[in-house]
């Protein structure tokens, strides 16, 4: 690597998309963003924005095969604004991986043993890692000199203390099947808690922060001290939070139910849960904004929704205010989080005995910076704190390359 090597192109390769973004570690900037679409299908769709020449957003419906096809034309879109993949400024491509299981504590240069024991858990993320790999094979092969470093949606959580990771079952069993609470989001969680103290003006070690990551996926942690403590998503995405489409804690019986007495297989309660359940299975809508419209008409189905959305939020900050003992801050993040004010009025609301309040007018501004949303005399901060899980995986790959 060269000594201006300063930039890292990020990518999150998924089943059929990839998204990608090159950033400059100089200053953290952005010099390119895109995402390719619908990969193995009739019309795949790539579209690309090279912010660093100011140019607009390019986009191309076309047949991409496979992630070889969709990382070369990714390639050939950055090498038209002079930011190719042969650049000697390229300092590395850092991937978004999902399952680290417990080997992978920290961003990881791939090597064939690091490829290896990503493939081993396989088995535990069916839908997530073998996009990853594909992603990093793919681009192995076109730099084959640069390095590739893996961060793992896993790592932050992996300071979880074994009571909380462990889920109360025969240990011979779950050891044997590698069944415990992972948790995911670990990149965000990871950011945003950092960026919370930041906030506070404090490090990180010195403060306990509940952060919610509320997405179409979200989940919630507790973080002491910097360390992980707790999460809310578990073996998979599925545990925890009501999510978009994803039911979040539900009796395990159900699934016996549902197998014995409405003749479901595996497969099919697995889609009902992860698909069909959650905001959208409760009132037909995933996205918040539509869900506050209809509230705003006066759609009682949608109300029901976002009171059991707020419902399960509530608990979890319950819970996690339980398990620091003491709360410095409750941070909101993701695409709820960051602009649903209702959400974060109506998870708050009738918390004052746990130190947490919200001043209305702070909670009604829309802004991009992270900011505080509690009033003056609130013991816990509440905070809005736009997560960057780009500018994170870049950040812990140029840390891990750089010079
Ligand atoms: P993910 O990365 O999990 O796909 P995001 O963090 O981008 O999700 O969040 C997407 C969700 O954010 C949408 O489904 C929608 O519910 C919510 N959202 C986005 N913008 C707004 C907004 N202005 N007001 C309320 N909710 C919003």
């Amino acid at each position: 690597m060269t000594a201006n090597a300063t930039r890292v192109l990020v990518l999150n390769s998924g089943s059929s998309s990839v998204k990608y973004q090159l950033l400059d570690m100089k200053d953290g900037s952005r010099l390119a963003v895109g995402l390719v679409e619908r990969i193995g299908e009739e019309t795949s769709r790539l579209s690309h924005t090279p912010l660093a020449t100011g140019g607009d957003k390019r986009e191309r419906e076309a047949r991409i095969a496979d992630h070889e096809e969709a990382l070369k034309a990714v390639a050939d879109e950055l090498s038209a604004d002079g930011l190719g993949l042969d650049s000697p400024e390229l300092a590395a491509i850092g991937h978004r991986v999902v399952h680290g299981g417990l080997k992978f504590t920290a961003p990881t240069v791939i090597d064939d043993a690091v490829l290896k024991e990503i493939e081993r858990l396989v088995p535990v993320a069916p839908l997530h890692n073998p996009a990853n790999i594909t992603g990093i094979k793919t681009a192995q092969a076109l730099r084959p000199d640069l390095p590739q470093v893996a961060v793992f949606d896993t790592a932050f959580h992996t300071t979880m203390p074994e009571h909380a990771a462990r889920y109360a079952i025969d240990v011979e069993t779950a050891d044997a099947h590698r069944i415990r609470r992972y948790g995911f989001h670990g990149t965000s969680h990871a950011y945003v808690s950092r960026k919370t103290a930041e906030l506070l003006g404090k490090a990180p070690e010195d403060v306990n922060v509940i952060v919610l990551h509320l997405g179409n996926g979200a989940s919630a942690s507790a973080v002491a001290s910097g360390r992980c403590v707790d999460t809310s998503m578990g073996l998979t995405p599925l545990e925890g939070l009501v999510m978009g489409t994803r039911s979040g804690d539900i009796d395990p019986a159900v699934v016996f139910h549902l197998k014995r007495v409405a003749g479901m297989d595996a497969d099919e309660v697995d889609e009902l849960l992860n698909k069909k359940s959650g905001l959208v299975g409760l009132c037909g809508d995933n996205d918040m904004r539509e869900i506050r419209r209809r509230i705003d008409e006066g759609d009682q189905r949608a109300a029901l929704a976002f009171d059991i959305y707020i419902h399960r939020l509530k608990k979890y900050i319950g819970a996690y205010s339980a398990v620091l003992g003491r709360v410095d801050a409750v941070a909101f993040t993701a695409g709820v989080g960051e602009n649903a004010a209702p959400v974060r009025e109506a998870a708050v609301k009738g918390l004052e005995e746990l130190g947490l309040a919200v001043d209305a007018d702070l909670n009604a501004v829309r802004s991009d910076a992270a900011r505080l949303i509690s009033p003056e005399y609130a013991r816990v901060a509440v905070a809005v704190v736009p997560t960057d899980e780009e500018l994170e995986i870049a950040g812990q790959t140029y840390a891990l390359v750089g010079n």
